[in-house]
Parts: structure tokens; C-alpha cells; sequence
């Protein structure tokens, strides 16, 4: 045999039984999404690397050593995408969609592509699910966002804290950078090489570090929110209420900023107890349409991690809901119309291609996950049923094709 071929690595295929979880994720986050409104893009995989740079920031790891970039036939850079909402910002921008209405809910699903160092729950392919809205500076937008978090984990019964905080905006950002700066002079001789330099071209990125050391370091830090303006004061007490007033239960964490350049004010984070990462993570971004050409544009917006919230799930409630149709002796003319038939009921039905006898088709039963087996031999033929077997509890009883029972 020649030598088999690996993906590369960081890139990895899933599989049925993680697609099954996939699936499930996905189909609870989109309900959730479309129930407020949200409607679907779907973006290209593929932009100008640039967008990337001058959105996400030059300073940030995703823009500094995590892009695939690459040149096509012309010479063009391009790259694959780190994240979507720069994407959804540009799509916004050049189809002109404030002309449209005066506001926006958007979401968008699929691959990103990050050059990181593979380990659990961090791949180079991984997927997002994100909800971005557009034209609106009201806090009861972030609220409504930081709600729908809650919500998704509720409903996929994972266990994880929703931290909050506000790093104001061109105003008021600028004191607080400066008192950082003068923090993190203080306690260098403790950051990690990166740090060092990230605290010269963006301090903020510093609060960031998973390194335990610069956590250690900036656990004094000076908080973002003593440093707001009024404005941004009472945005984020506005939103407090109404998550107060919706029962969203949050942690604020004065420290807590996100990884790309383009944020303002509201930013959050649903915190896995079981993973101690983020799963879901976003905020407000009110300069960024302008900054990529648009009319000046508040907006917001969040990104799941799906591998992430796949990895919190239990294998329960994936059992497939499927019929294994095994056809014994000559009766596979007849199997085939009880398949078909199970099938117009809207069952999802597998005809049995092993080979074998009925324990073994059973056992193939049991391997794939079926959750019940429908056996048809010859008896069955010449009876005109067919024998159920509910492959959970072991019952076992006959069904008249065509009677009432068989519609269903
Ligand atoms: P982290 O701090 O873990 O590197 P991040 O700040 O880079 O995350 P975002 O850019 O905010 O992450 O992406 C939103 C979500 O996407 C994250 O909360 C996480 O769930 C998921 N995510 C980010 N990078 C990866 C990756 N390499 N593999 C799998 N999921 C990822
Ligand atoms: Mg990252």
C-alpha cells in the first residue's frame, strides 16, 4: 500500500457522530438567532488580506502570526479568513445595505482559518457561528446580544459565565491606554517577551495574555470602567439594567478586553467553567464601519466558537433516529417497499447492505446507532407485515403493512 496521506495539521475532519453534535449546535444557535430576527449572510472564505489588517489591527496575534495569506495568479494578497466580522462589515459597506433600512441583524456561519498552535479546542480550521447588528448605538442592542448568549448556553445546557465590561471609546480610551502604560512600565520586568512589546503598540492586548505570569501581572491593572466617560458611564449602566431587568445573570470584569483592535464599550465573554476559555465572545465595534469606508455606523455583534460548544456537550441525545430495514431471505422486493413507505411517514430508513444472519444484522443495529430495527423475511412476505424491533427496550411486536399502526 503507498503511503496514506494525513490532513495537515491543525485541519480535521468530523466525523459522523461529531457531525450529528455539530448539527445540533448549529440547528439551536440559528433557531435562536432567527427568532430575533437575525437573517442569514453567507460571506466568501476568501478576502484581501488587507481588510483583515486594517480591521482586526496590525498589533493583534490573529494579524501578526495567525493568517494563512497567500498571493493568487495576479499577485493579489489574499487571505482566508480569521474571523467574519470584517467580512460582514465590507459586505455591508459595498452592497450599501444602510440605504436598505435603518438598521441591521445579520448572521453568518462557517470555517475561519487561524495559523495557531493546534491543542485542544484550538484548530486551524475551526467554525463560528455570528450575529452582527448594524446602525444601532442603543444599549439595549448589546443586551439583547449578551440575552441570546444566555440563552444558547441554556439550551445546550452548558455551564458558563457571561463576563462583562466596557473599554470605552475614542474619547475616553486614550486616558485609560496612558494609565495602563504607566502600570505596565511598573511590573515589566514580569511580562512575557510578547507583552513587552505589545504594551508599546497596544497596551490593552496585554490584559489579553493567557500567559499565567502576565495574569499574575496585571491583576492590579487599572480598571477600564474608572476611566469612562459619561457617555460610556451610562451606556454600560443602561446595559447593567437591562440585563438586571431581562434576569441575565453576569459578572463584570473590569479587565476584560478582547484580542482584536476594532472594539469600543460593551465587550463580553461566556467563560466555560469546563474548558476555562471562551466559547462565545463579542461586543460593540462603533468605528469599525467607518474605519473600512462606510457612514459612520454604531454596531455589535458576537461570535460562538462551535468546536468550542461541541466539546461541552455529552454524548446523550445524539442516538440517531433511524430505522434499519434488514431484509432476511427473499424478501428484499418487499423490504424495499416498507423502506420507501417509512420513509413517505418522513422516518429517516437505512436498508441493511451486510451481509448475514439476523444477530449479526442486529449487532450492525446496535453499531450504528439505529433505534430500531425492522425485520423482513419471508414469514413477514407471505403474512403481509412486518416485525419492529425498538432497539432501546428490546420490544418487539408486529406491524400489518398498510394498517393503521404502520401509518403511524
Ligand atoms: P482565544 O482567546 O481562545 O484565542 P480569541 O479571542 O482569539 O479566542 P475570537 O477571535 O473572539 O477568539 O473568536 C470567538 C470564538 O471563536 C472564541 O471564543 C472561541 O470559542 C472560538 N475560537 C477562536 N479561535 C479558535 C480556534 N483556533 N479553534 C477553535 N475555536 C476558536
Ligand atoms: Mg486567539
Amino acid at each position: 500500500m503507498a503511503e496514506a496521506f494525513q490532513s495537515p495539521r491543525g485541519f480535521h475532519d468530523i466525523l459522523a457522530d461529531d457531525s450529528r453534535r455539530f448539527r445540533r449546535v448549529s440547528a439551536t444557535i440559528r433557531r435562536i438567532l432567527e427568532s430575533h430576527g437575525f437573517e442569514e449572510i453567507v460571506l466568501p472564505v476568501v478576502e484581501f488580506a488587507d481588510l483583515f489588517q486594517r480591521s482586526i489591527g496590525e498589533n493583534t496575534d490573529i494579524v501578526q502570526k495567525e493568517m494563512f495569506i497567500f498571493k493568487d495568479r495576479k499577485g493579489r494578497i489574499l487571505a482566508l479568513r480569521p474571523e467574519g466580522t470584517a467580512g460582514a462589515v465590507r459586505a455591508y459597506i459595498q452592497h450599501r445595505l444602510w440605504t436598505q433600512r435603518p438598521y441591521h441583524r445579520l448572521f453568518y456561519e462557517g470555517p475561519m482559518f487561524r495559523y495557531e498552535r493546534p491543542q485542544a479546542g484550538r484548530y486551524r480550521q475551526f467554525h463560528q457561528i455570528g450575529a452582527e447588528v448594524f446602525g444601532s448605538e442603543s444599549p439595549a442592542a448589546d443586551a439583547e446580544l449578551i440575552l441570546m448568549t444566555e440563552k444558547i448556553l441554556k439550551e445546550l445546557s452548558i455551564s458558563a459565565e457571561i463576563q462583562i465590561n466596557s473599554i470605552g471609546c475614542r474619547k475616553c480610551r486614550p486616558l485609560y491606554r496612558k494609565a495602563l502604560l504607566e502600570f505596565l512600565e511598573g511590573v515589566s520586568s514580569n511580562l512575557c517577551r510578547d507583552c513587552i512589546e505589545r504594551k508599546e503598540k497596544n497596551p490593552l492586548r496585554v490584559l489579553d495574555c493567557k500567559v499565567d505570569s502576565c495574569q499574575e501581572a496585571v491583576a492590579n491593572a487599572p480598571a477600564t470602567v474608572d476611566f469612562l466617560c459619561d457617555e460610556c458611564k451610562d451606556h454600560y449602566k443602561i446595559l447593567r439594567e437591562y440585563l438586571r431587568e431581562s434576569k441575565v445573570k453576569f459578572v463584570e470584569n473590569p479587565r476584560l478586553v478582547r484580542g482584536l483592535d476594532y472594539y469600543t464599550r460593551t465587550v463580553f465573554e461566556a467563560i466555560s467553567k469546563k474548558q476555562e476559555t471562551a466559547v462565545i465572545a463579542g461586543g460593540r465595534y462603533d468605528y469599525l464601519v467607518e474605519e473600512l469606508g462606510g457612514p459612520p455606523t454604531p454596531a455589535l455583534g458576537f461570535a460562538v466558537g462551535v468546536e468550542r460548544l461541541m466539546a461541552e456537550l455529552g454524548k446523550e441525545g445524539d442516538q440517531r433516529h433511524l430505522y434499519l430495514v434488514i431484509p432476511l431471505g427473499d424478501a428484499l422486493a418487499y423490504a424495499l417497499r416498507i423502506a420507501e413507505s417509512l420513509r413517505k411517514r418522513g422516518e429517516a430508513v437505512e436498508i441493511s447492505l451486510r451481509r448475514g444472519g439476523l444477530k449479526k444484522q442486529l449487532e450492525f443495529a446496535d453499531r450504528i446507532g439505529a433505534s430500531y430495527a425492522v425485520m423482513v423475511g419471508e414469514d413477514e412476505l407471505r403474512g403481509g407485515y412486518y416485525t419492529l424491533k425498538d432497539l432501546k427496550t428490546g420490544e418487539q411486536k408486529r406491524i400489518e403493512f398498510g394498517s393503521s399502526e404502520d401509518e403511524g
